[in-house]
């Protein structure tokens, strides 16, 4: 089922989630997770967060590599020192792209749509993708970390 995605000024994209997923299997998790994946692939986005369709979860999704994958109550561990900049866009912010600086590689720490316990580094894309969908679990949209913004008509 395709969720509606809030856009940017929806006072829910600014709030924090503090809502951890307690239970993966749980019938409403493993439906939202799918109808995550459909609105996400439907608007052509590669990164979606819970919130974003107005779910009060620490979850999201990307697509990276073709590959789909889900992180639930996901925490950054770690970062490289080295950062990049790199055009940002979202779904929650149509029209809209700019430049971010961020670290390179992260060390990721979530559980799976199978529950499991998932640790790895993620670099180049999927780590840039990953600190953008965190980045809305905390409340905080792209907009607030780039150093230049443009229009796209
Ligand atoms: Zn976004």
């Amino acid at each position: 089922m395709l969720l509606k995605i809030l856009i940017k000024g929806d006072p829910f994209l600014q709030k924090k989630i503090n809502n951890i997923v307690e239970n993966v299997k749980d019938l409403e998790i493993q439906k939202l997770i799918l109808d995550m994946k459909e609105t996400m692939e439907f608007n052509n986005g590669i990164g979606l967060a819970a919130n974003q369709v107005g779910k009060n979860y620490r979850l999201f999704v990307l697509e990276f590599n073709k590959l789909f994958k889900v992180f639930i109550n996901p925490e950054i561990k770690d970062v490289s020192k080295e950062e990049v900049e790199m055009e940002e866009g979202c779904l929650s912010v149509p029209g809209i792209f700019g430049i971010v600086k961020r670290p390179k590689r992260v060390l990721i720490k979530a559980l799976n749509e199978k529950n499991e316990k998932i640790e790895y580094w993620a670099d180049e894309m999927e780590a840039r993708i990953i600190q953008h969908e965190l980045d809305h679990l905390n409340g905080i949209l792209f907009l607030d970390r780039a150093k230049s913004l443009y229009k796209i008509i």
